[in-house]
């Protein structure tokens, strides 16, 4: 098989390898040996370095991901598609900065487990999020009336009518809250 020259340690003995991709991960991880089937990478019979295709490194972050139990990359933004907040949204809400944040969706490192739970319970209660930070806000008085009254104005409404219009109580209260919390952190932006 054609051989190419080695980025790392110059030689042509950079050989294109397809199948079954096996790793030893780092003793923090558990589960064993990771294997990747169907993979293709590039290995160096001199150095033995590897290059990994794109796809083979994403595969590889996915299981490590998965073995720590924390959200994926694809499932965090998810997750934020689903609150409806941008990524700097996110960051300011996690406490954490904006490039932290996008590293995580694009998988270039993982987050730790105390934000793996929170990214879990906002996407889970926003409702609880939306409470916090109306308690930080400055004038959280307004805030939390504005979003009791419509809790309230929507546990009023009629079921039966809203099920005849294919909604369903429990969405369109989700909803809402998820609306307040976007209206929230845009209010900390206009503060700040
Ligand atoms: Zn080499």
């Amino acid at each position: 098989m054609a051989t190419k020259e080695c980025p790392i340690c110059g030689g042509q003995t950079l050989e294109e390898k397809q199948g079954e991709y096996r790793l030893e991960p780092p003793p923090n991880i558990p589960g064993g040996t990771m294997t990747v089937p169907d993979a293709t990478w590039l290995a160096c019979s001199t150095c033995n370095e590897e290059i990994l295709s794109d796809a083979l490194s994403k595969a590889i972050d996915r299981q490590r991901c998965k073995r720590l139990g924390l959200l994926t990359p694809e499932e965090l933004r998810e997750v934020r598609k689903r609150t409806g907040l941008s990524a700097v949204d996110m960051a300011q809400l996690l406490g954490v900065g904006e490039k932290t944040y996008t590293r995580w969706e694009n998988g270039r490192s993982i987050q730790n487990k105390s934000n793996d739970t929170l990214i879990r319970l906002l996407d889970k209660h926003a409702a609880a999020f939306s409470l916090i930070e109306a308690e930080r806000e400055p004038n959280r008085d307004t805030l939390i009336a504005g979003y009791l009254q419509d809790l309230s104005r929507l546990k009023g409404s009629n079921p039966l009518a809203m099920a005849a219009h294919g909604g369903d109580l429990g969405t369109v209260i989700t909803e809402n809250l998820r609306k307040r919390l976007q209206e929230i952190v845009a209010r900390r932006k206009e503060i700040a």
